[in-house]
């Protein structure tokens, strides 16, 4: 969702009109001592748009004096936020720590907005035209401490700031599901399985048109999209394809799928084919459920030896969900309609910016980020900026070594849960 910062020099009442635009009338967070004040994003809902407010006081960036700071802040907020909101005291008029903040966003590219707060009576309501002054246009009249005109005020944000960005929209329909691996794997057996034992619903939904090299497989009562399934469902596998048409294939399924189970031979020690399958299914984002099938040639020494190369071999999925499969014997063949819903759950799953930052603060106020270069990192604030896969922005003064992001993703998912799905995290940096 798009995201408001709020600029201002201090004692204009920035934190008083963000309480107006979140609709409450307890002082934030910063106006409490001893509560963290890292907790700087919050959630707001107007006119049926959501967006995301940021209350830069919480930010320190590393400037010094009054008019640095305010407009290191500023400068900030332009490159990081969507819209940028100002608040100027109408009751005193612009002042050089205004003019600074002004000077620097009337570079800025995103829309900025002009509060002229204070504004409690007639008299200041005429004095606001001087605000024109700071070149910022128009300046909003409100009281943040009476309420005065903000709803107007929020108007002309949600009007400013950009729709949310589209999470790819999906087509309606059923899921998509790629079903995926090395040769001999036993996909075609699978498929067959699977429209076997269920009722296969290729010819038989009304208004559904599918493409030929797709099947409608009907799973735990709920049809399921198998994409790219021409070649599988010739019962007999030509040998012919190198390993670069299958891996193309393989690709093309990826892309195409939502949510990919990914077969792995049970029987057989994990390939490096084996793991370039599921490399290819993290770096294009896509859910996924991990299938061993052949279960039925396991025994008990094969089972140790895998649980081994396991713990080697999925290192880059250690959130998906394993389901011990035969497609011989159809043994636990009905646990992947409930993985693959599991899976897209989490891929579809958002988690909403107070939240993500509450968590997130008291997370770092623990285990802050190593010291880089003398400098610790300061995350800022974070949002989820979208789903399918789930990706997470963190907004830091520093960069994050790899080994704290990986710290961060494993706490996320501890809170948070996104079994099955990949979880991005990208890190901005901002002096
Ligand atoms: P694909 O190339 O991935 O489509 O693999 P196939 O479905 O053609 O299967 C390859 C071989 O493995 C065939 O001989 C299957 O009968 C056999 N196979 C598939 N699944 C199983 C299983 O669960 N257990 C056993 N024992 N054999 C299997």
């Amino acid at each position: 969702q798009p995201v408001l910062a709020v600029v201002g020099r201090p004692n204009v009442g920035k934190s008083t009109l963000v309480n107006r635009i979140l609709g409450r009338r307890e002082a934030v967070v910063q106006d409490t001592p001893g509560v963290t004040r890292d907790r700087i994003a919050y959630d707001a809902l107007w006119a049926g748009r959501r967006f995301t407010v940021v209350d830069t006081g919480g930010w320190e960036p590393k400037a010094s004096g009054l008019q640095a700071s305010v407009a290191a802040q500023a400068e900030i907020a332009m490159n990081t936020a969507d819209a940028v909101l100002v608040v100027v005291d109408a009751s005193v008029g612009a002042t050089a720590t205004d003019e600074a903040v002004a000077k620097v966003l009337r570079r800025s590219d995103r829309p900025v907005l002009l509060a002229a707060n204070k504004v409690d009576d007639e008299r200041l309501l005429a004095e606001t035209a001087s605000l024109w002054s700071l070149g910022l246009g128009e300046p909003h009249p409100v009281s943040a401490l009476h309420g005065r005109s903000s709803g107007d005020l929020l108007d002309a944000i949600v009007k400013a700031l950009p729709e949310a960005p589209r999470d790819h929209d999906r087509p309606a329909g059923p899921r998509r599901v790629a079903l995926v691996g090395k040769p001999n794997v036993g996909k075609s057996s699978l498929l067959n399985k699977l429209t076997g034992q269920e009722r296969s619903v290729v010819d038989s939904v009304a208004g559904t048109t599918v493409d030929p090299v797709d099947s409608l497989v009907e799973l735990d009562g709920e049809p399921w999209r198998f994409v790219d399934t021409a070649g599988l469902r010739k019962r007999v596998q030509t040998a012919s394809g190198t390993e670069y048409y299958a891996s193309l294939r393989t690709k093309t399924a990826i892309d195409a799928a939502e949510v990919v189970i990914v077969l792995l031979d049970a029987s057989e020690p994990i390939s490096e084919q084996d793991l370039r399958v599921l490399t290819m299914v993290v770096e294009a984002g896509r859910a996924c459920v991990l299938a061993m099938n052949k279960w039925d040639l396991v025994d008990e020494d094969r089972r140790h030896q895998l649980e081994r190369e396991l713990e080697r071999g999925l290192v880059r999925v250690p959130w998906a969900e394993r389901v011990n499969i035969s497609a011989l014997t159809g043994r636990s063949v009905r646990k992947l309609a409930p993985a693959l819903r599991t899976a897209l759950q989490s891929w579809d799953q958002r988690v909403s910016t107070g939240q993500l930052n509450g968590w997130l603060s008291d997370l770092i106020a623990a285990t802050p980020p190593p010291v880089r270069g003398g400098k610790q990192p300061k995350v800022l604030f974070a949002t989820q900026a979208g789903i399918r896969p789930p990706t997470l922005v963190l907004f830091t003064t520093g960069f994050l070594e790899a080994g704290y992001r990986r710290f961060i993703e494993r706490k996320f998912r501890e809170r948070f849960g996104f079994t099955g799905s990949p979880v991005r995290i990208n890190v901005r940096v901002r002096e």
